[in-house]
């Protein structure tokens, strides 16, 4: 390869890393005030409740409201203020399930998630369906109060319009013990720029595949100018 067409390679990577990096940052809101309304309703359904629910846990939902109405993460353009009623047809709805995966189908090793009805960019309801518990090898692991409160202050964070977080010690971020399912319009969002990383790759591979072909090139005339020197 010339040296020009080097550099053009160089510059083109540079920028595509670069590209990749910033939009990385920006996948962390759906959408910037999707109810449009104050108070928010909540609806915590304490009454059906599965086999392992523990009492405990309705407090820790009610804690996680106030998280966000004290400013959460500070990721939020708007400050949220929640009324709880007695009443399912509340804006969030939350309720608990025994085993996600059984009675949801949701994905493998997901404790919570958080489903909102959506028109253009406003949320009409949102469903937040938490766990008890989940099998850790082959026995069963209730979810203590302290990871029902994270996963509630993630899935909360969510029905208020925030997508995750690359930042480690963001609740946002869909870490181990929070593991929920994908969101698809995160996804959506995301896929364009895990295509922009493929390409980075590939460009990675395809650069260093030529190098090397280079290479082998120059040794094989190398190796053809001492053999025919020594003739
Ligand atoms: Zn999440």
């Amino acid at each position: 390869m010339k040296k020009p067409a080097k550099k053009i390679l160089f510059v083109l990577l540079a920028i595509m890393i670069l590209f990749t990096g910033t939009s990385l940052a920006n996948i962390e809101k759906i959408s910037d005030d999707p109810w449009e309304h104050s108070p928010i309703t909540v609806y915590i359904d304490d009454k059906d409740t599965p086999e392992h629910y523990s009492p405990t846990y309705r407090e820790q939902v009610e804690i996680a409201l106030d998280y966000w109405e004290k400013g959460g993460n500070g990721a939020l353009s708007y400050q949220p203020v929640f009324r709880i009623i007695d009443n399912p047809d509340a804006d969030i709805n939350v309720r608990w399930v025994e085993n996600l995966e059984k009675v949801e189908g949701a994905d493998e090793g997901v404790a919570g998630y958080c489903r909102p009805t959506i028109t253009g960019n406003k949320y009409l309801h949102a469903e937040i369906v938490l766990e008890v518990g989940n099998y850790q090898g082959f026995s069963w692991v209730q979810y203590g109060d302290a990871n029902m409160q994270e996963v509630s202050k993630h899935e909360v964070g969510h029905a208020l319009g925030l997508g995750h977080s690359t930042d480690r010690s963001d609740i946002m971020y869909p870490s181990y013990e929070q593991r929920d399912n994908i969101n698809p319009l995160l996804l959506k969002s995301t896929l364009p720029y895990l295509i922009g990383a493929l390409i980075v790759i590939v460009t990675i591979i395809g650069y260093h595949g030529i190098g090397w072909r280079k290479m082998r090139k120059q040794r094989k005339q190398i190796e053809k100018d001492v053999f025919e020197s020594k003739k």
